[in-house]
């Protein structure tokens, strides 16, 4: 499946995109399990490394599994290219430091994932690079930020864990005025439910370890941009500094992206019904849900997603001690720091995830001690539902 292949719907690229079958003719894609690769002959070799045959070397710069993951996942993003890594910070990190030198700005959305916050107030800054924080819903803020001349925009949307929206469009107008390439971490929600690069976004970053393995295996990143940027900026940052994924992790991931548009689409659905369903509920201060009415940015989130995501956000009245009581009393949602997962996972941002970012800047994005994230998993949604009943009973 080759040229034809960006016409094909997005649930007919996730099980054949990207396919490189060996002579063998096998049915599932064939795991290169192999650092290395060998040449016919010592002029092959020497043709190879001046760039006048394609031909793999070391899967330090490419593997054919590696590639068929890449290839698919560019193909459903509608993206030029991609390069897979070992986790989704990988994939972070080299999207940055790949991009930026010394002396250079960057402006970011305050609603980072940890680690994303991190490299942003404090790696950066120890290579010269500036760096402002915005809030991302806040586009007056945006606006006096890139009045300034900018290197690199890094945002989130929807947010971690609060599902805070940023307008993607016109974020990106004002990034590009100011001289920024736009990086979109679009971990939340997911390749299949929207698309940064045709709202002007020149880099897409996702953590693999979340959705697309979707069922607890293994860690793994992924960027996708533009070939030239690629091939120019990415691509020798990668090949030289390592943060390669492993051929057999891509092989997981490969079957992983068979499976995703089920996942995702049976996840947003049920995690609809829990959210409507806790709003409901007594003991429940705030639900944050993006299809629902009352998410302060209905109409933006709607707009640029074609569905809510599989995360549910929410307040129990009571605080921490509220939301302590009923994360030990559940039986069937598991207490964990991590997300799209086929199991429900709940989390206490405020004294896990999130317990690094200084109090008065949790407190500026909405993190509450009574906050709990939920990630919806693949359970029957009434069992998930029954669960919360039996739980907020004990708080
Ligand atoms: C998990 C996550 C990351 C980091 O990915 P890893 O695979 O854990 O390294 C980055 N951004 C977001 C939004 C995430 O949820």
């Amino acid at each position: 499946m080759t040229e034809s292949s960006q016409s094909y719907r997005p649930a007919t690229l996730l099980v054949q995109g990207g396919v490189d079958r060996s002579p063998h003719g096998e049915t599932a894609e064939a795991l290169y399990l192999t650092s290395g690769f060998v040449y016919d002959s010592a002029e092959q070799a020497e043709a190879t490394f001046k760039n006048e045959i394609v031909h793999y070397q070391y899967s330090r710069f490419g593997n054919p599994t590696v590639s068929m993951f890449e290839n698919r996942l560019a193909l459903l993003e509608g993206a030029e290219a991609c390069r897979a890594t070992a986790t989704g910070m990988a994939a972070v990190h080299a999207a940055l430091l790949s991009h930026l030198k010394c002396g250079d700005r960057v402006v970011a959305s305050r609603a980072l994932f940890g680690s994303c916050h991190w490299i942003v107030s404090s790696l950066l800054p120890r290579y010269g690079i500036s760096t402002e924080f915005v809030d991302g819903g806040d586009l007056e803020q945006w606006g006096k930020a890139l009045a300034t001349p900018t290197n690199l925009v890094l945002l989130e949307t929807p947010s971690n864990p609060m599902l805070e929206m940023v307008d993607l469009t016109a974020v990106a107008k004002l990034a590009h005025a100011a001289g920024a390439i736009v990086v979109v971490d679009n971990v939340f929600a997911t390749p299949l439910l929207q698309k940064p690069i045709p709202m002007g976004a020149d880099v897409v970053v996702y953590s693999c370890t979340k959705h697309i393995d979707g069922q607890g295996r293994m860690l793994g990143g992924a960027v996708l941009g533009s070939k030239k940027w690629v091939d120019e900026v990415l691509q020798p940052f990668i090949r030289n500094t390592g943060p390669a994924m492993s051929p057999f992790n891509a092989w997981v991931l490969l079957k992983g992206l068979e499976t995703l548009s089920l996942r995702v689409n049976a996840g947003c659905a049920a995690a609809e019904k829990v959210a409507n369903f806790l709003a409901q509920q007594a003991g429940i201060a705030r639900v944050w849900y993006p299809t629902r009415q009352d998410h302060p940015q209905h109409d933006l989130a709607m707009a640029q997603m074609s569905a809510g995501g599989t995360m549910v956000t929410f307040e129990v009245a009571g605080g921490k001690d509220a939301a302590f009581r009923l994360m030990n009393a559940f039986k069937l949602i598991a207490i964990s720091n991590n997300l799209g997962d086929s199991k429900s996972l709940a989390t206490h941002p405020a004294t896990t995830t999130h317990m690094r970012i200084p109090a008065d800047d949790r407190a500026k994005l909405g993190i509450t001690d009574g906050v709990i994230r939920l990630s919806v998993g693949l359970e029957d949604v009434e069992d998930i539902k029954d669960d919360l009943a039996q739980a907020l009973l004990m708080v």
